[in-house]
């Protein structure tokens, strides 16, 4: 059997979060009536001139500084011919030869904790299309051109990626670092964010790359690894049933699971690019650049390294807590107020994020704050509480029932009881209550004793209503039960 690898490469179109378009002060905000955000420079009617939008500008090169990308002091719009109703201009501007943002890399961890680095060969700037309505209006195409000249920052990474996850992993850092810089509201569901997956296979050991076929707009995580399994196992079967693959475009259907072909190079369009006489190419002076990258905040891979390195967090947990900026600051802050960073992972990781997951919230949705939750966290640490009280109190945050884990606390009476005093008062009654009980545990082999004890903690716990401090019951307990 001949060994094949996979070889992916990914062109990722990230819409940019400016309030106006490209090249119009138009409005970029999405579901508005159709065609009620469409510009005359949008439309592109005759005698109308373009505008760049700075903000398009500052985003696009602060990714640029997000991936430690060199940022060429010049680069220019060209246009990029072609027929499409969608766009009615003719052409789409575009940067072909001179992109904002030049080579530079991303890292991306995966699920082991290990990581790798992806270079990205350039991002550039260009205006996105209007949109085709298919389904509205019977034997008829509705056209709205709202998204027309939206801004969107196109990243081409190298052919780095050989599987599906890490094409994945790829694209989930991508969108942490968007997400992370504010340039993006990375919103796939919406078309914040999508992608082309190039993907072609080869002999394993061999140098040259294979042939690829590139999968059009994939718009969640999951159709990229769909899309990339369908891909791969398509290409192989071709292959070793003594056919080529071709240079193609293929759309993936997420019904059907499959890629199916759209069109060949052959019939791929020549777009007689050439730079746009309407825009004076962008020169970009350091002092500008310097003072955008002033403005950054921790990306996602720093964040990563210090939760590991600092706090002491495992490479698993420092990934899932820098996932994104929200989970992370979310985690920072229950960590300041509890002073635990490996409690604060734990809670936010399992009780809180088991809440929202059951109820399909994001952290932003949260009911429980983090200030609530570092408080919660700090009443285990200093023994106020015990484990069952604190998923009590946490349970009642969350369902509003209370301001803040000190007041549910408070209301419920849910402080330990430490005094052993009273817990050895409820030890005796239960002792007393259970002759039976305490016949067979004294009656046992001193090795049965451990499992026995059990059921006497659970009277105790009860007894207390869930308050007892469980280790001084069960130490009492042994103790009592053990001087016969
Ligand atoms: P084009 O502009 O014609 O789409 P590019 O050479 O710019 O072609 O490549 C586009 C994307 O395809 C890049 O992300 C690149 O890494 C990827 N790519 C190029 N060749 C291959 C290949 N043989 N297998 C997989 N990906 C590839
Ligand atoms: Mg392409």
């Amino acid at each position: 059997m001949m060994q094949w690898e996979t070889v992916i490469g990914l062109e990722v179109h990230v819409q940019l979060a400016t309030k106006s378009k490209i090249f119009s002060g138009a409005s970029t905000a999405f579901g508005a009536e159709p065609n009620s955000q469409a510009c005359a420079v949008d439309l592109g009617l005759p005698g109308v001139l373009p505008v760049l939008n700075e903000a398009a500008v500052a985003m696009a090169v602060k990714f640029g500084l997000g991936i430690n990308a060199e940022i060429p002091e010049v680069s220019v719009f060209d246009r990029k011919n072609y027929f499409y109703p969608d766009l009615p201009k003719g052409y789409q501007t575009s940067q072909m030869y001179h992109p904002i943002v030049g080579a530079g890399e991303v890292e991306i961890s995966l699920e082991d904790g290990a990581t790798k680095r992806i270079r990205v060969h350039h991002a550039h700037l260009e205006e996105d299309a209007g949109k085709s309505l298919h389904e509205d209006f019977h034997g008829m195409t509705g056209i709205d051109l709202n998204r027309a000249g939206t801004p969107l920052l196109e990243i081409v990474s190298e052919p780095d990626m050989r599987n599906a996850k890490e094409a994945a992993a790829y694209l989930k850092a991508i969108h942490a670092i968007v997400t992370y810089l504010g340039i993006s509201d990375g919103n796939m569901a919406e078309g914040s964010m999508r992608c082309d997956v190039n993907v072609s296979v080869r002999p394993k050991g061999q140098d040259t790359l294979g042939t690829r076929a590139e999968v059009k707009n994939v718009n969640s995580f999951r159709f990229v690894e769909r899309a990339i399994a369908f891909e791969v196992e398509r290409q192989i079967e071709l292959i070793e049933d003594g056919g080529t693959v071709v240079q193609e475009t293929r759309l993936y259907d997420p019904e059907a699971d499959e890629t199916r072909s759209m069109r060949t190079k052959e019939e791929a369009n020549d777009y007689r690019y050439f730079p746009c006489p309407d825009l004076l190419p962008v020169v970009l002076d350091r002092a500008y650049v310097d003072h955008l990258r002033s403005t950054l905040p921790e990306l996602p891979a720093e964040k990563r390294a210090r939760f590991e390195g600092e706090l002491g967090l495992s490479p698993y947990d420092a990934n899932v807590l820098a996932s994104s900026r929200a989970m992370a600051e979310y985690f920072e802050a229950v960590k300041d107020a509890c002073g635990d960073a490996k409690q604060a992972a734990n809670w936010v990781q399992g009780e809180l994020s088991g809440a929202l997951n059951r109820e399909n919230l994001g952290i932003e949705q949260s009911p429980v704050s983090a200030a609530q939750l570092g408080e919660l966290v700090a009443r285990v640490l200093d023994d106020t509480i015990n484990g069952k009280a604190a998923k009590q109190v946490f349970q009642a945050l969350w369902n509003g029932e209370g301001e803040s884990a000190d007041a549910v606390i408070e209301a419920r009476g849910l402080k330990q009881v430490t005094d052993s005093g009273a817990i050895e008062a409820m030890i005796d009654q239960v002792i007393s209550d259970s002759p039976v009980q305490v016949a067979q545990y004294r009656d046992a082999e001193p090795d049965k004793r451990g499992k026995m004890i059990g059921y006497f903690v659970g009277q105790v716990m009860k007894a207390s209503r869930g308050t007892a401090n469980p280790q001084q019951v069960n130490a009492l307990l042994k103790e009592k039960l053990d001087q016969a």
